[in-house]
């Protein structure tokens, strides 16, 4: 039944995959059969269920699509590595400051010491903190590029990745590379305290910095960008682009109806609706991101090298 759907173009059907299991492939069972935990990471990698419109599907299906659902469009979560190897040319990311590690200069304990949240972080995704930055290529055109990494603790701010926004602005001034900045995080880290709400000041400044070298700058926000990483420099681009239905937003929606009494109107805080506000600039698919932010950046280029013609 399962095996005559259309899976979107994709060859590799449901019944393949069975069709390699036999009886002896089954764990041994004591009477009483699978518990529940089990029952939910039987087949774990092998199907997967779309967010939006609900459709089970080969993994592969999505891993392919860059996690674009073939049936609905939803965009689930991108992980840094496939952001590479979708928008930069080879794949090809020349890290910038990859050494630098954050400190514990509070002693912060929240329920864990914070350095052993970031020593897990740093296991589990195999990054030093959750943003990479560095100098690649977008179809041809030299770009200073960062991508956070949302699995390293919720793509928080802390000391190192503000240092490291900032350092991008500033090389991108200096090496006159328009910068392109993928964004999803959680806003501020909160183990950090009061450094980490520094951050939102420094990368401001920064991309000041950017600006008035005249260097051009695309935030590109993914699902999802909230705190005070949308509070500071995420609406500063020449252009924001934004995924479809990504959450943005300063606080929750349950914060603010509870602050403000009132009920938030529908898809309050989604792409759409900033869009409709005009907070933000476009919103693009992930499929069409890079032929979109090379279009923009060679026209903002051009724009940036053509003299202003002063106004009487
Ligand atoms: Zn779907």
């Amino acid at each position: 039944m399962a095996a005559e759907k259309d899976w979107g173009g994709y060859t590799k059907k449901p019944a393949l995959v069975l069709s390699r299991l036999t009886m002896s492939d089954w764990p041994d069972k004591k009477p009483g059969g699978l518990d529940a935990s089990e029952k939910t990471s039987f087949g774990k990698g092998v199907f997967r269920k779309c967010d939006g419109c609900g459709e089970t599907m080969p993994a592969e299906a999505l891993e392919q699509n860059f996690e674009v659902c073939p049936h609905c469009g939803q965009h689930h979560k991108l992980v840094a590595e496939r952001w590479r190897e979708l928008l930069l040319d080879d794949g090809k990311l020349e890290d910038w400051d990859g050494q630098l590690e954050p400190a514990d200069p509070l002693g912060f304990t929240d329920g864990k010491p914070y350095p052993d949240r970031v020593a897990a972080s740093q296991k589990s995704t195999r990054a030093k903190e959750a943003i990479e930055i560095g100098k690649a290529r977008l179809d041809g055109i030299p770009i200073a590029y960062g991508a956070f990494v949302f699995r390293f603790m919720g793509g928080s701010m802390g000391s190192v990745v503000g240092e490291k926004i900032a350092r991008l602005f500033e090389r991108g001034a200096s090496l006159r590379l328009p910068v392109v900045l993928l964004q999803a995080s959680g806003g501020a880290r909160m183990q950090e305290g009061i450094l980490s709400l520094m951050q939102m000041a420094k990368t401001v400044a920064a991309r000041e910095r950017l600006r008035d070298a005249g260097v051009p700058f695309v935030s590109v926000l993914l699902n999802p960008t909230t705190g005070g990483v949308a509070a500071s420099f995420s609406f500063l681009g020449d252009v924001n682009i934004a995924e479809p239905k990504a959450l943005i937003g300063f606080a929750g929606p349950r914060v603010i109806e509870t602050t403000i009494r009132q009920k938030l109107p529908e898809g309050f805080q989604r792409s759409e609706f900033l869009l409709e506000h005009g907070m933000i600039d476009r919103i693009t698919s992930r499929l069409e991101m890079r032929r979109e932010l090379s279009l923009l950046i060679s026209h903002l280029q051009r724009d940036a090298r053509e003299p202003r013609v002063a106004s009487a």
